[in-house]
């Protein structure tokens, strides 16, 4: 029976990621997916800076840019699709170093992270193949699976299922889902135009049509995205026929100018798991959460969860720190999680509150209104959050070092860092025993190579700063003689075998 490190069942955007960064680090990684080739339509259109830096550490973040579009605005339009409030798309590189927002089509991306994933020797991947039961023992799991009708077994260190909503693996560890009760069905449609054509290119749409809410996005390169409500009394097959479908395209496009790709009635739900770690089996991406589409950020989501706990697993897995880390996983992800889900809902809440208006019906937001800032991470830190430098990822600027421009993450690598002005450090030994250790690199940043300033507000609050390897800031120090005891609180944050 072969061994691995980790074991990751779904390979789809969430479980190929964690696949890719946890080959990377060195480790032997085994993926199971039950089906063959990536996922052939798209459902995920738009991602962010913050998951482009994860992308980066896969060597795909420019491709998945140079594939994409980015939109300038997003409205809530009337039943004439005429604006009644419009939010500002900030464009261009943003201070993650990277565009804020940038539209993919996820077939594409797919491949992209497939290509990383498959160029690593040490990551097994075994599509065509269903993970049927697992037993988690104190060393490890053991797998059973089916490919072909063949019975494989494997053994792991660690399981984590990114096996998307329906979760066998969560289903197996018997977790429960806290219910918000958002429970829609809406139809997905995916077109292409054919020929150029009036339409907004960079101005999506949520449409507050109380007799067919709907949504409109413009992707990349002629790719369209549009969502309906399905309407009460409706027959979803009914709706999916080319015939209906085509109808409620005809504001934007038709047959002469456009093709469809499906068009497939959704459920859209929003819940989350209540545990996500049972022994050594842990879940991720939509197995862990679930959410509808408005923000955008349901794969997102994942992505955050596998950029948190990979190098979690890194530290364990090479004995640097004890089980207990992963302890800090749901503990950090959880109300994130969770507050993004809220976030979504309440662009639903807005899109009902619309519509009811325009039937004359008094309209009255439910929960806290639309906030585009993600919070922090609650634990996992060490100065005050509040100071919007803590527990948020720390701003990116390309810092040109000896007459070359690199980007900080690329710096810093896959390490911990700390960033600071002072060349001098004079650190305790423990403190150094744990930079060793985590092999934590010490980063001098002079103002004048950090030409766009992304990180001067940082160094005005902060003498010095130490950033995770998932690039969120773990904390600064006003003063440089603290800095030790921040280096020495990682040893008790994170479980570390110092
Ligand atoms: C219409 C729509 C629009 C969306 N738009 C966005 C968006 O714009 N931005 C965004 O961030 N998110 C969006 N989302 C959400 C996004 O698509 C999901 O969050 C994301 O695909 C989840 O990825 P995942 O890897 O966790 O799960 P999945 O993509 O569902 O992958 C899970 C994989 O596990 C495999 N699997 C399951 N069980 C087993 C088993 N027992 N053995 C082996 N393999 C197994 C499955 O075959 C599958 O390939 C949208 C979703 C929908 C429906």
């Amino acid at each position: 029976m072969e061994h691995f490190d980790i074991a990751i069942c779904g390979y789809g955007p969430v479980g190929s990621t964690l696949a890719g960064l946890m080959g990377k680090l060195g480790h032997k990684v085994l993926v199971v997916e039950k089906n063959i080739g990536p996922s052939p339509t798209a459902r995920a259109i738009n991602t962010d800076g913050e998951q482009l830096r994860t992308f980066d550490r896969l060597g795909i973040a420019e491709k998945v840019v140079e594939n994409s579009a980015e939109i300038q605005r997003v409205h809530f339009g009337d039943a004439n699709l005429k604006p009644i409030q419009t939010i500002e798309q900030p464009v261009g590189v943003s201070a993650m170093g990277w565009p804020n927002q940038v539209l993919f089509y996820q077939p594409e991306l797919e491949g992209f992270i497939r290509t990383s994933v498959e160029s690593e020797n040490n990551i097994l991947i075994k599509e065509g193949t269903e993970l049927l039961s697992f037993e988690d023992t104190s060393e490890g799991v053991y797998l059973n699976c089916k490919n072909s009708g063949r019975d494989l077994t494997f053994f792991s260190k660690y399981l984590i299922g990114c096996d998307g909503a329906s979760s066998f693996v969560r289903r197996e560890l018997d977790v429960d889902l806290e219910d918000f009760e958002y429970n829609q069905e809406w139809l997905v449609c995916d077109a292409h135009l054919t020929e150029k054509i009036n339409i907004p290119e960079k101005e999506a749409m949520q449409v507050c049509d109380p007799k067919r809410p709907g949504t409109y996005v413009p992707g990349r390169r002629g790719h369209l995205r549009f969502e309906f409500k399905k309407m009460p009394g409706e027959d979803s097959k009914e709706l999916e026929e080319d015939e209906n479908v085509w109808k409620l395209l005809k504001p934007w496009i038709n047959e002469n100018n456009a093709k469809l790709e499906r068009a497939q009635v959704y459920s859209f739900h929003a819940c989350i798991a209540e545990t996500w770690r049972k022994g050594n089996v842990l879940i991720a991406g939509d197995a862990a959460h679930q959410m509808p589409p408005f923000m955008g950020a349901g794969m997102g989501t994942g992505i955050r969860d596998i950029t948190n706990i990979s190098w979690k697993l890194d530290l364990l897995l090479k004995n640097k720190a004890s089980k207990e880390i992963l302890d800090t996983y749901q503990k950090e992800r959880h109300s994130h999680a969770k507050w993004t889900i809220a976030q979504t809902v309440t662009i639903g809440q807005v899109i009902e509150g619309f519509c009811a208006a325009a039937e004359g019906k008094e309209y009255e937001p439910k929960g806290p209104s639309y906030d585009v800032n993600f919070p922090h991470i609650p634990s996992g830190i060490y100065s005050d959050p509040t100071d919007m430098i803590t527990g948020v990822p720390i701003p990116q600027p390309v810092l040109t070092k000896n007459n070359k421009k690199e980007m900080l993450d690329r710096i810093i690598d896959e390490t911990f860092a700390v960033l600071t002005q002072q060349s001098n450090l004079d650190l305790t030994d423990k403190a150094k025993a744990i930079v060793d250790l985590l092999d934590i690199k010490l980063i001098t940043v002079d103002p004048r190579e950090d030409s766009e300033e992304r990180l001067k507000t940082v160094f005005e609050k902060y003498k010095a700063v130490l950033v995770r390897p998932d690039k969120y800031t773990y904390g600064g120090v006003e003063d440089i003689s603290s800095l030790s005891k921040m280096i020495e609180s990682l040893e008790k944050e994170f479980s570390l075998k110092t």
